[in-house]
């Protein structure tokens, strides 16, 4: 089904319509959240503790969508009626928790309930100044995004990083092995490692400084301490939203219907835990600790857009497998510009903004996202619904494009310099990361990612 989604359509709720919100009628991304009115001030709690030290068990999350600075609750759609002209298992699935179960209804559920939604937010032709009952029963159902409580948006049981940048791969590798700095397999697949589902958090969510065994190179024995070489990694997830049974193969030219949508992820990584532990097998402990995941996913159908060919691979390069390939002219890249952010408690004290420390775009990967998951599901493998494919930091080949400070600072060796006189290494406690991610097209109203937020927790030795 294509959906009238045009692009000078206007929405009756105003701040849809403001040209840098960010939020407009075509974008409508999906969230979990708990409404104000239900849910009250949220207590900090310390996501590591137990269950039963947190505080009194909250209400449900209810699914919500994104429009202009507002978050309008699907579940109050159903409870008011107002989906009823969608199929019942639709309908149900904007009563769940997360997203998984309408992901379950498949694409074609997900394009109806896009357009009924749309239908709803749009303004009436001609435009009137007096309120439909309808809006007005919409309008009930929307909270503030500002006061809005969000929670992970999707149940994800199993989470890939992969190392889809060419510039990132290339950048760290110098540091490590200046005379070669990419694998010989860089050129020929996606490279992966498999991630830890169970602690991924969602945005906003601290994150505690991690111990870990850590090796300096002129000691002859590692220490267990608190990592002092924590970073972040500017990425952009993937959500699997059309699963393939065990044993079979997703062929590239189906991957890229299998794709929910898209978020930022934030890999929090212990560079010193890290180079200590992953040879022979790859990343363990020094990522496994906390990974953030934005609050909103954006529907691939909104995205489409914003779609553009992936960066032409240099001639002396070798052409992916037939099994990886895709045809030139396919739009299986996004034009998406990806920004990191610091803030430290010193600048908070001092009302001194966050600083800008990379802005990258995600049309600079090597690989696409259906190149990953047709790759991950070559050997048979079987992905869920729900499940994360993360791109692998974004960087570009320009200075200012690095997206993590193990290469801005280049291995450590050059700090930065904050306004307040400060210099950064790594993260110190009090830090706060935060990604964000837009695209701006000509023509076509700014849309947001929204937000990847974190702040680090002293490790509590
Ligand atoms: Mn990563």
């Amino acid at each position: 089904m294509s959906l009238p989604l045009e692009s000078v359509a206007a929405s009756w709720v105003g701040t849809a319509n403001d040209p840098a919100g960010g939020f407009p009628l075509q974008w409508l991304p999906y969230c979990a959240f708990t409404p104000a009115s239900v849910s009250g001030p949220e207590p900090l709690t310390d996501p590591a503790a137990p269950m039963a030290e947190q505080p009194n068990p909250r209400p449900a999350p209810h699914l919500g969508v994104g429009i202009g600075a507002f978050v309008l609750d699907l579940h109050g759609l159903r409870e008011n009626g107002l989906l009823r002209d969608l199929p019942e298992e639709v309908q149900s699935a904007c009563g769940a928790a997360r997203l998984n179960e309408l992901m379950s209804c498949g694409p074609g559920a997900w394009s109806a309930l896009r357009g009924r939604l749309f239908d709803l937010l749009k303004a009436a032709e001609p435009r009137s100044s007096r309120d439909t009952p309808r809006q007005r029963l919409v309008a009930s159902l929307m909270t503030p995004a500002a006061q809005a409580v969000f929670h992970k948006p999707v149940r994800t049981e199993n989470y890939t990083d992969f190392y889809a940048s060419l510039h990132h791969a290339r950048n760290v590798g110098r540091l490590f092995r200046p005379d070669r700095p990419l694998p010989p397999n860089y050129y020929w697949l996606p490279i992966g490692y498999h991630g830890r589902a169970s602690s991924l958090v969602v945005s906003g969510t601290p994150v505690r400084r991690p111990h870990g065994q850590c090796r300096a190179g002129s000691e002859p024995a590692p220490v267990f301490q608190p990592s002092a070489r924590l970073d972040y990694e500017l990425e952009v997830a993937a959500y699997v939203g059309v699963g393939n049974p065990l044993g079979s193969r997703v062929p590239i030219e189906q991957a890229a219907k299998h794709l929910f949508g898209l978020s930022l992820l934030n890999d929090w990584s212990a560079r010193d835990i890290q180079s200590w532990e992953y040879q022979p097998l790859g990343p363990f402990l020094g990522k496994s600790f906390a990974t953030s995941i934005s609050p909103w996913v954006v529907p691939m159908e909104a995205l489409a857009p914003y779609r553009t060919r992936l960066a032409p691979r240099a001639a002396s390069d070798p052409a992916p497998l037939a099994y990886l390939a895709e045809p030139e002219e396919t739009l299986s890249s996004f034009d998406i510009t990806v920004e990191a952010y610091l803030s430290t408690a010193r600048m908070r004290e001092r009302r001194i903004p966050a600083v800008r420390l990379s802005r990258a775009n995600l049309r600079d990967l090597y690989w696409s996202f259906a190149q990953m998951l047709t790759h991950h599901t070559s050997n048979g493998c079987n992905l869920r619904i729900g499940d994360i494919l993360a791109s692998g930091t974004v960087s570009g080949e320009q200075p200012g494009s690095q997206g993590c400070l193990l290469e801005m600072t280049k291995g450590g060796e050059i700090p930065l310099c904050l306004p307040t006189g400060e210099r950064r290494s790594f993260l110190e406690d009090g830090d706060e990361v935060s990604l964000r991610g837009y695209a701006n097209r000509q023509g076509l109203p700014l849309v947001s990612m929204g937000e990847c937020r974190g702040r680090v927790l002293s490790s509590g030795e």
